[in-house]
């Protein structure tokens, strides 16, 4: 019942992604969520470190995607300098922009991992899509008030996944 939030993969943080177990699965496209997992919610901009990150990804091979619920400015201003396919108001966890994203991209569904920070939106996103679900845990404690409502909720089911991965 609650499987379809838990993750496949869960780090601490977007530099912890395991690079090897993506290569042994194949995995050629990421799919990031902008708030909480790469940023702050209300960082405007993307940071050295993020440039930094991504052209190493780039550098990698990865095909790169940001895909946000946030409005057309937020994701645009944040993208800025990361120069990548950015798309906004996507849905999550509707799938039809991760869909579109995955075709863009030129790769296959077995082929991406979606990063994101939230249970009910990303991970829930990325087993609907058929891709990879990593979850992150979200950069810091300020939400949005609604994301807020959603988290008490999400410890719950984190909690659960976890207690399941120790047995
Ligand atoms: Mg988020």
């Amino acid at each position: 019942m609650l499987e379809r939030f838990y993750p496949d993969i869960y780090i601490d943080n977007i530099f912890l992604l395991p690079l090897d177990e993506f290569k042994k699965r194949g995995i050629k496209a990421l799919v990031f969520d902008i708030d909480n997992t790469v940023a702050p919610y209300d960082m405007a901009e993307a940071d050295e470190e993020m440039i930094d990150f991504f052209k190493f990804l780039k550098k990698q091979g990865y095909r790169l995607c940001l895909l946000s619920n946030n409005n057309k400015k937020r994701v645009e201003k944040f993208n800025e300098k990361l120069e990548t396919l950015a798309i906004y108001r996507a849905g999550k966890p509707g799938v039809k922009k991760l869909e579109n994203a995955i075709f863009d991209m030129g790769v296959t569904k077995k082929q991406t991992a979606l990063v994101g920070d939230q249970v009910f939106t990303d991970m829930y996103c990325a087993h609907k899509a058929g891709v990879l679900a990593v979850l992150t845990k979200p950069i810091c404690n300020r939400d949005q008030w609604m994301t807020k409502v959603k988290r008490g909720l999400e410890r719950k089911v984190i909690k659960a996944y976890l207690r399941r991965m120790a047995k």
